[in-house]
C-alpha cells in the first residue's frame, strides 16, 4: 500500500489531487521549503518532493509527495499516479465551489479504485480568502465524514494549519505489528 515500514519509521507515499489552481504546488511547497511563492508557475514535468516529520512516540514519517505537472486535467492518465499511494490529499478552494466538486469526484474516484486502506484527507485551501468564501466550514466538514476522511482548512499563503495537515496525516498511518 505503498508504506515501507519498520516499526519505528514509516516511508509512504502521498498524492495530491485536485482542481488545477487550488493551491497543491503551493501547499508542498510551504510544507516542504516554507516557502510561499505567488508568482511560481505550473510545474512542468513530474515533481516529487520529500520530507519527513517527527511524531510525539518518536516514530518518524518520510511522505514521498508527488505534485501532478498539470495531469489533474487528464482523469484517464489519474489510476497511473495514485496507485500504491498510502495517502491521498484532495484539494479544493474555499473561495470555488467548482472545486469543491470537483473535489468530490476525485473522492469518488478514489474509493473505486484507489487501495482501500489509504489514508485521506480533505483539505479546503486559502482559508485566508475568508472574504471571498464560497464553500462553508460546515460542507467541509459534512462531506469528509460522510466518507471517513480527515478534513482540514489551510492557507499555504500564510502557512495555516499546514503542518498540522500533515501531522494529522501521519497520526492516521496504519502501524505496522512489531
Ligand atoms: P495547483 O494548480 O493546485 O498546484 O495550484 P498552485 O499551487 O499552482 O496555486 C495556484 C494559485 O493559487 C497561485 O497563484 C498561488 O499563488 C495561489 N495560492 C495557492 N495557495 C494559496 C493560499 O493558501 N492562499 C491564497 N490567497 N492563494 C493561494
Ligand atoms: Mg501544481
Amino acid at each position: 500500500n505503498g508504506s515501507v515500514n519498520d516499526a519505528k519509521n514509516l516511508r509512504v507515499k502521498l498524492v495530491l489531487l485536485g482542481d488545477s489552481g487550488v493551491g497543491k504546488s503551493c501547499i508542498v511547497l510551504r510544507f516542504v521549503r516554507g516557502q510561499f511563492d505567488p508568482t511560481s508557475k505550473v510545474t512542468i514535468g513530474a515533481s516529487f518532493l520529500s520530507q519527513t516529520i517527527a511524531l510525539q512516540d518518536s516514530t518518524t514519517v518520510k511522505f514521498e509527495i508527488w505534485d501532478t505537472a498539470g495531469q489533474e486535467r487528464y482523469a484517464a492518465l489519474a489510476p497511473l499516479y495514485y496507485r500504491g499511494a498510502a495517502v491521498a490529499v484532495v484539494v479544493y478552494d474555499i473561495t470555488s465551489p467548482e472545486s469543491f466538486q470537483k473535489a468530490q469526484y476525485w473522492v469518488k474516484e478514489l474509493q473505486k479504485h484507489g487501495s482501500p486502506d489509504m489514508v485521506m484527507a480533505l483539505v479546503g485551501n486559502k482559508a485566508d480568502l475568508q472574504e471571498n468564501r464560497e464553500v462553508t466550514v460546515q460542507d467541509g466538514i459534512d462531506y469528509a465524514e460522510k466518507n471517513g476522511m480527515f478534513f482540514i482548512e489551510t492557507s499555504a499563503k500564510t502557512a495555516d494549519n499546514i503542518n498540522q495537515l500533515f501531522e494529522e496525516i501521519a497520526k492516521r498511518l496504519p502501524r505496522p505489528t512489531p
